[in-house]
């Protein structure tokens, strides 16, 4: 079979056949095409120019947002604990406000703060009931030191002074 494409066909395709999506005997009438039809040739050179400086644009936002990112996973920390000074800190919150995964990289981190919180917190209530304990525990053995921390008012009801 020897088919002829028309300019218009051959540019209906052209896409397709620059991404390489078509099949092998398509291709080969559009190659054909291409060589005994000097418009379109050209067509097809400004097609594949502009495509690849679309691609290498993209390429190159990717590679800076890449970097600002890594760069923004370095400060964040920092920027949380408020060590930045004031241009890395202008930086940071641009990049919060424009880029979502910094947001949520950003949330992580708070999220994370506030676990270690309460882990914290929880810490210290164990201590708090620890002392109290201990506290109970010499005053079974000396009664005499409830009066020595009477005054200091560990418990919510202070523990009567009129024992012997
Ligand atoms: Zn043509």
């Amino acid at each position: 079979m020897n088919m002829e494409l028309s300019c218009s066909q051959v540019g209906a395709l052209m896409s397709f056949y620059m991404e390489n999506k078509l099949s092998a005997m398509l291709k080969q009438y559009i190659q054909r095409h291409l060589e005994t039809c000097p418009a379109c040739a050209k067509k097809y050179e400004d097609f594949k120019n502009i495509i690849n400086k679309y691609n290498n644009v993209v390429d190159d936002e990717i590679e800076i947002e890449f970097k600002q990112y890594s760069e923004f996973k370095k400060n964040i920390s920092a920027y949380v604990d408020n060590e930045l000074d004031v241009s890395e800190n202008v930086k940071i919150k641009k990049m919060i406000i424009s880029n979502p995964a910094a947001r949520q990289e950003l949330e992580n981190i708070y999220t994370l703060q506030r676990l270690m919180h309460s882990a914290f917190d929880k810490t210290r209530n164990d201590i708090r009931f620890d002392l109290s304990k201990k506290i109970l525990t010499e005053r079974e053995i000396k009664p005499s030191f409830l009066k020595r921390i009477a005054k200091l008012n560990f418990f919510e009801n202070r523990p009567s002074l009129d024992e012997p």
